[in-house]
């Protein structure tokens, strides 16, 4: 089964940008998953082809109009979920990635100048999502961070298939930290344990960095997931038993 995305933007030129490359775009160009890019301003109706007006309330900027974004929503929807990129959003989450991933494929809309009149979201019901507490001059960026996301757990599309299993935030917990040769770099050195062949002690310092990791860059990760993420995860728990 294809995924099907199909991103609502003014700028459809944007696309597949970096999207067409690496993984992403190997997937693209075997059909893993497929991209249209829909013209919004397609959509107007006056003879200027106006896509956007003066917020009501008054303040600096544009707001893109209920109707021409709904004309160019209606035009995609098919049962897929809808989303709207927007820094008014709920944060984009990995569980919400992989929902998405396992799902027939998205419709996304991206805004630009002040964003969409608001009506636009119950009118279509439309999940409004933030890519982070920041704000971009357009959605076009944050629909393939959202793509992206996804189209890496498609199957197939990561090399080993287990790579995509346990990353960061699968555990409620970032990964722990990875390392490669050279053995000594800089006067540097792996860690002893991970060249000890022990799996179980392994497993066991990885849930400890992760841990560690976590409490001192991303205390909310834990604060959000409480007493789960003191779990070690069940790989280490697997090996632990049987050693
Ligand atoms: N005035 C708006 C920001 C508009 S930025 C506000 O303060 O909320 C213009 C467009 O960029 C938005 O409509 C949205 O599509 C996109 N955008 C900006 N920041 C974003 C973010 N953090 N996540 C997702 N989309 C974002």
């Amino acid at each position: 089964m294809t995924f099907r995305a199909s991103v609502l933007t003014l700028y459809p030129e944007m696309f597949p940008g970096p999207l067409g490359v690496s993984l992403a775009g190997r997937a693209l160009q075997e059909g893993t998953w497929s991209l249209e890019t829909v013209q919004i301003r397609d959509f107007a109706t006056d003879k200027h082809r106006s896509v956007d007006d003066t917020p009501a309330g008054g303040g600096a900027g544009m707001v893109l109009r209920p109707d021409v974004l709904a004309a160019a929503v209606d035009s995609a929807a098919d049962g897929r979920p809808l989303l709207a990129l927007t820094p008014r959003g709920a944060p984009l989450t990995q569980a919400r990635v992989r929902q998405l991933a396992g799902g027939e494929g998205a419709i996304l809309l991206c805004g630009r100048f002040e964003g969409f009149d608001e009506r636009i979201f119950e009118a279509r019901a439309i999940e409004p999502v933030s890519i982070g507490d920041y704000v971009l001059s357009g959605g076009e960026l944050g629909a393939m961070v959202l793509l992206d996301a996804c189209v890496r757990l498609l199957p197939g599309v990561m090399g080993a298939a287990s790579s995509g299993e346990e990353e960061s935030f699968d555990e409620g917990l970032l990964e722990y930290p990875h390392y490669t040769r050279p053995q000594i770099w800089e006067g540097r050195t792996i860690p002893e344990v991970l060249r000890s062949g022990d799996h179980a002690k392994i497993a066991a310092w990885r849930h400890e960095r992760a841990l560690e990791d976590t409490r001192l860059r991303r205390p909310d990760l834990i604060e959000r997931h409480g007493g789960a993420s003191q779990a070690p995860p069940s790989g280490a728990q697997r090996r632990d038993t049987k050693a």
